[in-house]
């Protein structure tokens, strides 16, 4: 989700690179789930973080949408998000109070307690959100604290992401409720309602799923 703040109220005065030292490793949590209780409603799942939970779970979209995500309006646009329990935990957090599929989390939780500032340009760099887990922490590189395989070309899928959600927003601006919902729907259904191919590329798979939509909805 785009957050329209100023970031100088939250961050901690710096931008940090994949590869720059951070104070942002907060040390396994040492048996805090905070986050994982309170703010599982705001943890927006992009087509790379459901092909983590379709490889991990087994279960498809909709199998998923029955047990683990739910789907809300983000910036306009339909969107999955992690779904909470009556109690307002994540779903994938066990009695003892650990993330059940850690190794394939997504990308928000692995995040935290960074967040991304993207420029008008579409680049973005990481910031430290100094007001988020008042836990000790200790420095750790950005790279490390992602902990993503591949992380330059994650973060050039991040990157085109996002440029393509800004791209269909756009051309939604001003059009009517019916045009919103069908190319929210169709892009529900291209993105993440088909599965990904476990044994193939995700990167690959997602170049060609973005040229079609690009290619349907008349995007340069
Ligand atoms: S508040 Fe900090 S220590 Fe607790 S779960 Fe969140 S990130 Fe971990
Ligand atoms: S996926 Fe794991 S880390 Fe993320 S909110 Fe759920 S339990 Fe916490």
């Amino acid at each position: 989700m785009i957050r329209d703040v100023d970031i100088t109220q939250i961050w901690d005065g710096r931008f940090y690179t994949a590869s720059d030292l951070v104070k942002a490793d907060t040390m396994d949590c040492r048996g805090c789930s905070d986050c994982c209780r309170t703010m599982t409603d705001t943890i927006l799942l992009d087509p790379w973080d459901i092909r983590q939970m379709q490889q991990v779970t087994g279960m498809d979209f909709d199998a998923l949408l029955e047990k683990h995500v739910s789907l809300t309006v983000a910036d306009g646009l339909i969107t999955p998000v992690m779904s909470m329990t009556p109690g307002g935990a994540c779903t994938f957090l066990d009695g003892t109070g650990r993330c059940t599929i850690h190794g394939s989390r997504p990308g928000f939780c692995r995040l935290f307690p960074l967040g991304r500032y993207y420029d008008d340009s579409g680049e973005f760099r990481y910031f430290l959100q100094a007001r988020e887990c008042p836990k000790p922490k200790a420095k750790i590189r950005v790279s490390k604290w992602l902990g993503v395989e591949d992380l330059p070309r994650y973060e050039e899928y991040v990157r085109r992401w996002h440029a393509f959600l800004k791209q269909v927003q756009h051309l939604l601006e001003g059009e009517s409720e019916k045009l919103r919902k069908q190319v929210c729907l169709y892009l529900v259904q291209l993105f993440y309602r088909r599965s990904w191919d476990g044994e193939s590329s995700f990167y690959e798979q997602f170049e060609e799923r973005l040229a079609r939509a690009r290619k349907d909805l008349s995007l340069r």
